[in-house]
Parts: C-alpha cells; structure tokens; sequence
C-alpha cells in the first residue's frame, strides 16, 4: 500500500471512529479563537474553556484588549499556566492588529503567524475553522500520532506540517487533523499506547514493528 493509499485508508477509519470532530475550544468569534488557542498551550482545552467566560465578558472587542491592563488579563487566565506571558503576548497580539492590520485579524498565514505568540498551528487551526481553509494543524498529539502511523520520522512541527499537506486532500484536512488528536488523546497515547482498542493498527508502523 503506498501512502497516497494509506492515508485514505487513515481517512476513513477516523472518520468512522470519531464522526463528530471538531475543535473542543468554546468560542464566539474569530478573536475568542485566536487567544483560546494562545492559552491553549501546554494547558488543556477543557481548562482553557473554565477561564473565558469571564475573561470574554469582561474584555470583548480586540480594543477591549488592546487597551488592558496586562496584569488584569494575566488574574483571569492563571489557571492555564505559563500566564505573563500568555497575558502579554494576548495583549501585544491586539496591539499589533490595530497597529498594523486595521483592526482586522489577518485571513493568511504569513500575517496571522506574524502576530505576538501565534505560530503556524494556531493560524492553521483559525484558517481552517473560520474562514473554511485548508492546512494542517500540528500540535504534539499529531506528530506523535502520524509519526507512529509512519507517515513521517520528523520532530519539527513545520516539516511535519508540509509533508502532511502533499498527502493529506485538502477538504479532508482540518478534520483530520480533529480526528488525529483525538484519537492521540484517546487511544494512541504517548506512554503507553492502547493499540489493543486501536482500530488502525492493520496500517501502523509502530504496532507492526516497521
Ligand atoms: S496501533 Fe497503537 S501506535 Fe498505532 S496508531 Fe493505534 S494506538 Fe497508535
């Protein structure tokens, strides 16, 4: 089977596991989205999820953000860690839209991943989810995950997401990658896989010893 086969066969299987997929961030807009995913690193969605109600209600607008008080921002989010940074890269990140975009958030991934502590998984994920684009979102579970697979034996993130991209269809691609991280949280964990309950080791690398 060569990959172009794989991968469909990848496809297939993961949407038949997990028909649902989709981004476990709550959000309203495509601002709420960006900073969910900046707060999303090294912290869980669900945790990322307790702390914006409040922290959307009482900032709203990419202004409202803009013109924070980093300190005030940073007591909303501390449950997700790493939070003066994350607090000031939110802050910086509206500043510069303003700044430099008008007050709109880019729609290209040259500009969003330009912005204060947005990288390219996180303008991918926003690409994909709000305005329909296609890309490839890699975060630690879809490298794991595709690595495994033996799709690659790649550890940076970029090249994992370039070479993921030549194979993976384009109108397949943002739920692939839902469905991948989920079933890398789920099944395909980092210690300790559950390959037992894994419906696709007839095609993995890792199980079959490849
Ligand atoms: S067979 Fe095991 S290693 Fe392979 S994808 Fe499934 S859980 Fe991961």
């Amino acid at each position: 089977m060569d990959v172009k086969e794989k991968i469909l066969v990848v496809i297939d299987l993961l949407s038949k596991n997990y028909p649902e997929a989709k981004c476990a961030l709550i959000y309203n807009s495509p601002l709420q989205l960006l900073i969910c995913a900046r707060l999303s690193a090294q912290c869980t969605d669900k945790r990322v999820n307790l702390v914006t109600p409040a922290l959307f209600s009482r900032f709203q607008t990419i202004e409202d953000f803009a013109l924070a008080d980093v300190d005030e921002v940073a007591n909303y989010i501390k449950p997700c860690g790493l939070y003066k940074v994350k607090s000031q890269s939110i802050v910086q990140m509206c500043r510069r839209i303003i700044e430099s975009f008008n007050g709109r958030i880019p729609k290209d991934i040259k500009n969003l991943s330009s912005l204060p502590g947005i990288g390219r998984k996180t303008a991918n994920l926003v690409l994909g989810e709000i305005y329909g684009k296609p890309g490839i979102i890699v975060d630690t579970h879809f490298a794991r995950v595709t690595k495994r697979l033996g799709f690659h034996k790649l550890k940076d993130p970029a090249k994992i997401e370039y070479l993921m991209k030549e194979i993976v269809p384009e109108d397949e691609s943002i739920a692939f990658c839902h469905r991948v991280v989920l079933h890398g949280r789920e099944i395909c964990r980092a210690r300790r896989p559950l390959c037992q309950y894994c419906t696709l080791k007839k095609v993995c690398n890792y199980y079959n010893g490849l």
